[in-house]
């Protein structure tokens, strides 16, 4: 035996050796990376999952009332997810139920809110809540200017003068429609807004005068 013989078989237990550990590390490498992609995966699914739950509750709202279609609408921009976060009441500041569905879903007027409720509580939508409807205008809440994109609005019947009661039917499929809206958006107490508070300029708008808030917020819980 040559005394080189050690000396080259340390060497080749030594490159061996070097060699496996490169092994485990890319074999460590691969594991991480497939449990990565496993992760990814899964919060892919649940993602989606998510999202198909989010659309049949948005779905179930959009069947729970008769409809008369507007084409005054478009689509929410992504941002958000293009969820809405609040709702814009008003009062429509008309006498006719008909008269005003008809205003509200021609072309020309170009203007419609998601829902109208008449005196007795009838309630007719004319916009997909996940469509962004044109109610609100020059408008802002929150620091944030355009809150047509993040809302959902709702005329009510009423004559807009102060001295018009909004009725105990109103109030209830008002209270309705919110309570549904929670079902797939968070829209907490205080985004329950007026047109008044949130038009641009300030005073542009005052409906809807005379309406109770509270109420409709302690309705819709
Ligand atoms: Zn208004």
């Amino acid at each position: 035996m040559s005394p080189h013989m050690g000396t080259r078989g340390l060497g080749t237990v030594r490159r061996k050796t070097r060699a496996a550990a490169r092994g485990r590390k890319q074999e460590g490498r691969a594991a991480l990376a497939l449990l990565a992609g496993a992760a990814v995966l899964a919060a892919g699914l649940a993602l989606a999952a998510g999202e198909a739950r989010h659309r049949a509750r948005v779905a179930a709202v959009n069947r729970a009332y008769e409809w008369a279609r507007s084409p005054n609408h478009g689509p929410r921009p992504p941002l958000r997810f293009g969820r809405a976060d609040c709702v814009v009441l008003h009062a429509t500041a008309t006498e006719s139920f008909a008269e005003t569905v008809g205003i509200l879903s021609e072309p020309r007027s170009g203007v419609s809110a998601h829902f109208l409720v008449g005196k007795d509580g009838r309630v007719v939508q004319l916009v997909p809540v996940e469509r962004r409807a044109w109610h609100a205008g020059d408008s802002r809440l929150g620091g944030r200017p355009d809150v047509n994109s993040r809302s959902v609005g709702i005329e009510i019947m009423n004559r807009n003068d102060g001295r018009d009661a909004y009725t105990d039917a109103q109030y209830r499929a008002v209270a309705g429609i919110v309570k549904r809206l929670r079902t797939c958006y968070r829209i907490p107490d205080e985004r329950i807004v007026s047109h008044a508070e949130i038009a641009v300029p300030p005073g542009r708008k005052s409906d809807p005068r005379g309406l109770d808030f509270e109420r409709v917020r302690r309705l819709s819980r």
